[in-house]
């Protein structure tokens, strides 16, 4: 394959949307589906952010509940989540005040009486309700002062219902109170659901997988499959097209990611590090202030290779806390600047950047190399320096925060970018970094802390893959324990034993939103606490929060580093990075508040010199199950990796470490929690494909390629409206 025809099929099937394509009857607008006119066709819009047809055929149902089934109304107890029933309504009256205000009506069989209640849209259910008439309701059962009652139930006049084409098995599609309002509850979406399928044939839900895929897991059709996961005909069938489906979503993405990755490989040749000159060795054989672990050797290793080949590198790494990214990072650099290249090092927030660049500065003030810092708060006229000396190619490294990818930030010759610590820099910023020079930079992706696997297969499976699981040598394992409220004075016993031993402590407060009023006097109340315990002239104390200027944050962290002061008051915006060998203890307030990664995160700033150091968790006495679960994880194991995999267990995939923005992530059905062995397939699967077939051009892979181009873009420009 020549570079040229792998950058047409990459361009084709990842890129901007591809005008002349077939239309389909999936891209017709919502409101054009009998049932649905342009009220509801916005509604859908907004609330479901179902545009077109294919939308509304990609609103899975929640599941399937047997709805030939109706219960009575005596049935209900404490226990009932859904249940259908049938009874005669009266007693339809509106009650409360302006503000309670809501619809009741009561709903009464031969068993009892059930009460129905409407918050919302009640004018429009009003008018629609009709005293004495048998009704059909469906819905989730509560109980209200004691009796059985349905909040914005499903329902319907008894025979209409029963024209609906009653199926075994009745889908129950999410909706929204809005929704529901204007009667569009899970029960009408089924309707208009049934009424798009019926007008849908085979070739307008053409097979996209492979055939040998489909013949090995014996699939059904994706057309069978996608009628299935609506309206099952048997539970069986259900689970296969389900199965069929999920393995599909991977499959497509793993496609795409394979397409990205082969792609750069191909792409115009990338900066060649023919040699490893003398900064590199000079600062390996002198300067280096200890030997590097084998990790972190394997590590080198990979990225000498990768950046020799004359394709460009992206690889991701993935390292605990404390394993000694950064001195990886700076060989790195290195062997760029060796090679005549300028390197960027970005990090996620101003103080990070900071202690990077102070921390690379030291390590190499006998080199002959220039370094500089740039931020959103460099002054105007230090950042033109700094901006001219990258243009002229005087600068060697230059360490910073997104605003190193800004436009205006030109480079004479960006050879090598790093990303540290960067859990929020998704595909777009990469590609961002990529476009910083006619031929695309290296780019090394460093994890604050280790990523379940799956979660690296779909939101960086684009990218090479190093994992350094190795501390540095010496490091004694952080304790970490769990203590209540009440044992506070105890707790500040103990760090003060510490802090006469001649180490510091750290004091987290959980804000969240740093421009949340709330936890604002939370941390400043926590700050008088600590004082008082505390007291000056005796102790001296550091505080960092996200309302400071940067050099008020500057000037505190650098009283701490340099050992100035004993005690750092801190929110989360030390959560990462930072290094202070000598800070043995780390209390977390309110730790219950927190989630496992951030949790470890956290106490990775502790246990980084040579003292055995401590995480003490404080939580108040009441604390939920799942933050229970947290905790007892945090104080049994000190393994990122480990920790990572319960995270995303717990948390599912929702937003780890926001992820989300990729738009990798968004499996409709699949779950990379769930579905673990599914995904494994499919990688293996596109991976082979790729590899033997790039262009797809195999008899058995055409139907995939066709498919590639048909949806190309589609998803987001159907969402630009
Ligand atoms: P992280 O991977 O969390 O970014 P750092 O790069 O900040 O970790 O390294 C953590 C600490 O370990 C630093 O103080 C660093 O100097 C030290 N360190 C790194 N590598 C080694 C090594 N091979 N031997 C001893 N100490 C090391
Ligand atoms: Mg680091």
């Amino acid at each position: 394959m020549t570079i040229a025809d792998s950058r047409f099929l990459y361009l084709y099937i990842c890129s901007k949307p591809f005008i002349s394509r077939q239309p389909s009857i999936l891209d017709s607008p919502i409101e054009y589906l009998k049932g649905i006119g342009p009220l509801k066709g916005d509604l859908l819009r907004k609330e479901l952010n179902i545009h077109c047809y294919r939308d509304l055929l990609e609103h899975f149902p929640l599941r399937h509940i047997d709805k030939t089934k109706v219960s009575l109304i005596e049935e209900i107890n404490y226990q009932t989540e859904y249940i259908q029933v049938t009874g005669r309504l009266n007693d339809i009256r509106l009650i409360g005040d302006k503000r309670t205000k809501r619809l009741v009506a009561q709903l009464t069989d031969s068993s009892g009486t059930l009460e129905l209640a409407w918050f919302q849209g009640i004018s429009w259910v009003e008018k629609t309700l009709k005293e004495d008439e048998q009704y059909l309701v469906f819905g989730r059962t509560g109980f209200f002062n004691g009796k059985p009652q349905m909040v914005h139930p499903e329902i319907e006049i008894v025979q209409a219902a029963q024209t609906g084409g009653k199926n075994f098995l009745e889908p129950i599609y999410p909706s929204t109170e809005k929704l529901k309002a204007r009667g569009l509850t899970g029960r009408q979406i089924a309707k208009l659901t049934y009424t798009l399928i019926s007008q849908l044939s085979e070739k307008d839900l053409p097979e996209n997988l492979p055939g040998n895929i489909i013949q090995k897991f014996n699939f059904p059709s994706r057309y069978q499959s996608l009628i299935q996961a609506h309206f099952p005909s048997a539970i069986v069938q259900y689970d296969r097209s389900i199965e069929r489906l999920k393995f599909e979503e991977f499959f497509l993405a793993q496609i795409r990611l394979q397409l990205i990755k082969l792609e750069r490989q191909h792409q115009s040749k990338g900066v060649v590090f023919e040699k490893v000159g003398n900064l590199f060795n000079n600062f390996y054989n002198h300067h280096l202030p200890f030997s590097l672990t084998n990790a972190q050797k394997r590590v080198l290793k990979e990225i000498r290779t990768d950046t020799a080949r004359g394709h460009q590198m992206n690889r991701l790494l993935q390292g605990d806390v404390g394993s000694g990214k950064t001195i990886v990072a700076l060989l790195s650099m290195l062997l760029a600047a060796d090679n005549g290249y300028q390197s960027c090092l970005m990090a996620p927030t101003e103080i990070l950047a900071q202690q990077h660049y102070n921390s690379l500065t030291e390590l190499i003030k006998e080199l002959p190399l220039e370094i500089k810092l740039l931020t959103g708060s460099t002054k105007s006229a230090q950042r033109k320096k700094v901006l001219a000396a990258l243009a002229d190619g005087s600068v060697h490294i230059v360490v910073g925060t997104h605003a190193v990818i800004e436009d205006v930030v030109q480079f004479k010759n960006l050879g090598f970018a790093i990303v540290d610590e960067q859990h929020r820099f998704g595909v777009a910023q990469r590609a961002k970094l990529w476009s910083k020079a006619s031929i695309p930079p290296h780019v090394l992706v460093m994890t604050a802390t280790p990523i379940p696997r799956t979660l690296a297969m779909t939101a960086y499976g684009d990218l090479d893959y190093s994992v350094m699981d190795e501390l540095p040598p010496g490091r004694i394992p952080v304790t970490t324990v769990h203590r209540n409220e009440m044992a506070r004075a105890s707790v500040m016993d103990f760090v003060k034993t510490e802090i006469e031993k001649g180490r510091q402590a750290y004091f987290i407060y959980p804000l969240i939103e740093e421009s949340e009023k709330l936890s604002y006097e939370d941390l400043m109340q926590g700050y008088q606490q600590v004082k008082s315990f505390f007291p000056e002239p005796r102790y001296s104390i550091s505080m960092v929060h996200g309302r400071q200027k940067s050099e008020e944050k500057e000037v505190n962290m650098q009283r701490f580093v340099s050992y100035d002061t004993h005690i750092m008051v801190s929110t989360t915006v030390i959560e990462v990075g930072v290094n202070v060998p000598n800070a043995s203890v780390m209390v977390i307030e309110s730790a219950e508040k927190f989630g496992l990664s951030q949790l470890h995160q956290l106490r990775g700033r502790v246990g980084r010199g040579a003292e055995k150091s401590f995480c003490i968790l404080l939580t108040g006495s009441r604390v939920s199950a799942d933050a229970r679960e947290r905790i007892n994880i945090m104080c049994a194991t000190n393994d990122g990796f480990k920790i990572a995999e319960k995270d995303l267990e717990l948390r599912g995939p929702g937003d780890i470490g926001g992820t989300r923005q990729s738009g990798l992530m968004n499996f409709k059905l699949a779950s990379i929690v769930n579905d673990k062995g599914l995904l494994e397939n499919a990688k293996a699967f596109a991976e082979h494909i790729v590899s033997s077939d790039p262009q797809l051009t195999s008899a058995q892979n055409l139907p995939l390629k066709s498919f590639l181009i048909s949806v190309k873009g589609k998803t987001v420009w159907s969402k630009i409206s």
